[in-house]
């Protein structure tokens, strides 16, 4: 997610720039709005940021203003009409860009119904758009106050409308968002948003702060206006970004992640020690953990695991089917280097186990005397609600389960996971300030459990007819078919 004002710059441009960094949090979808005083233009689809645009519409996507988006799906299906941008011209005209998952989606999807407020997408976003766009407070900036405290969950956003780009984060700052700095060529400065800082470097910006828990950056034509909407009472920022979402290069909470996750890894050594020849990292969640174990072993590291650079990510691609096909197209062992070797084979994560149920079976056929699995997570055991797609706790493979048969179901050797407060000691962070609700299945919001499903809102309402945002009425398969320009 992403969100520039800088009439002086090309703003499209430095959008899908820093959507080409943040790829990594999204491959279903990309999409960006601009706004040049008197349109938005949206264009978005489903795909990579490299598949979606293209020179000629970038050309087209001119403003003063920009938000980008990538998205894969917490709440709605993969289908474009969830893609986003989302725009709605209600009251406001705006285009909005949201991270994370709203708890509440369910009871404001049907009261907004009842006001006779109708939807085109499934998605809890949706929502927030549809509150903004609808709010008949005077600026975007206003609208956004007077909703925000009817929001329960993860919200990192981003809108802009014809005047203004407001980014703000749920009172817990359970998902991130960063406030960059950017240089015009007449030698001042324009500020920018974005998931991570890593988005920054690439356009050339400054990282300045993390946007508070709670707070609103307006960005205007006279700078930017900070406003404390709802303080907080518990900071619950997601450890999990820490653990395998974030990039490396990306600061969280003050520390570089690749720091963060190297120190992971000697705290697992320290805590889960066995007799091995060689550190295999499975590429490249595993590798700055693994060169932390490495360090602190003195065991050498080697590249027994080669990946497949142009296959995304599995666990981010939607359903099982999907992410079991993926794998294959994704590692490929090396014989010469783990056979007859003792490995120590090191991951930031296990969820469902297909992965690394494969790469051990790998590495066996390969010839691997020995396979010690290190994951540089505690066993993944409850589903996230606040905007990561854990699925069921039933399909995680260490539900109901101990390390011993979880290893036995991998075909490890030997199992070890890092501990909670390992986790923290690496992250230099309190426990009291984040989220581990997934590890711990301590939900640090009141009454999380009215998270619905992933598809509660189709259930809810399947989309039969849908709007243009102008309470216009369309078929759906007209949607699907007419040019996703807006
Ligand atoms: S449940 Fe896990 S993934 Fe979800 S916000 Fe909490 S720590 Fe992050």
């Amino acid at each position: 997610m992403f969100g520039i004002y800088a009439p002086e710059l090309d703003v499209a441009r430095l959008t899908y720039f820093a959507l080409y960094a943040l790829q990594h949090r999204g491959q279903e979808s990309a999409g960006i709005a601009s706004s040049d005083g008197s349109h938005i233009i949206t264009l978005r689809d489903t795909g990579l940021v490299s598949q979606v645009f293209d020179e000629e519409k970038l050309r087209g996507l001119t403003g003063n203003m920009s938000v980008g988006h990538v998205r894969y799906s917490t709440t709605g299906s993969s289908g474009w009409e969830n893609t986003q941008p989302i725009y709605r011209a209600d009251h406001h005209m705006i285009a909005l860009a949201h991270n994370g998952n709203l708890i509440n989606a369910v009871e404001l999807h049907a009261e907004l119904r009842e006001e006779g407020i109708t939807f085109r997408s499934t998605s809890d976003s949706e929502i927030i758009a549809a509150l903004v766009s609808n709010s008949t407070a005077e600026t975007i900036a206003d609208a956004v106050a007077e909703i925000m405290p009817r929001l329960a969950g993860a919200f990192s956003t981003v809108i802009c409308n014809k005047e203004m780009v407001v980014g703000f984060r749920d009172p817990n700052g359970l998902r991130p968002l960063a406030l960059g700095q950017i240089p015009t060529p007449d030698g001042g400065a324009r500020y920018c948003f974005a998931s991570e800082s890593s988005a920054f470097d690439i356009i050339g910006a400054k990282f300045l702060r993390e946007v508070e828990p709670g707070e609103m950056i307006a960005l205007t034509e006279g700078g930017m206006e900070v406003t404390m909407v709802v303080p907080g009472e518990r900071k619950a920022f997601c450890v999990f970004e820490h653990i395998y979402f974030a990039r490396p290069d990306t600061h969280l909470e003050g520390q570089l992640v690749q720091q963060s996750r190297g120190r992971m890894g000697e705290i697992l050594w320290r805590e889960a020690p066995v007799e091995a020849d060689m550190v295999v990292a499975v590429p490249d969640s595993g590798n700055p953990a693994a060169k932390g174990l490495s360090r602190a072993s003195g065991i050498p590291m080697d590249d027994g695991l080669i990946k497949n650079r142009y296959v995304g990510r599995t666990f981010i691609q939607p359903g099982q089917e999907l992410r079991k096909l993926g794998l294959r197209m994704k590692f490929t062992p090396l014989p010469e280097i783990v056979s007859g070797q003792r490995l120590i084979v090191v991951d930031d994560s296990i969820v469902r186990g297909n992965t690394t149920r494969q790469i051990i079976g790998m590495l066996k056929e390969a010839g691997a005397a020995e396979v010690h699995l290190r994951i540089s997570a505690p066993p993944i055991r409850n589903s996230c609600h606040y905007g990561i797609d854990m699925s069921t706790n039933e399909q995680m493979i260490a539900y109901g389960r101990t390390v011993e048969e979880i290893a036995a179901e991998l075909g490890a050797d030997s199992l070890a996971y890092i501990s909670l407060e390992g986790v923290y000691e690496a992250i230099r962070g309190e426990r009291g300030e984040h989220c581990d609700a997934c590890f711990s299945g301590e939900y640090p919001l009141a009454d999380t459990d009215r998270a619905t499903g992933k598809f509660a809102l189709e259930e809810l309402s399947p989309l039969p007819q849908a709007t243009n945002g102008n309470g216009a009425h369309e078929p759906v398969a007209a949607l699907e078919t007419v040019s996703p320009i807006q």
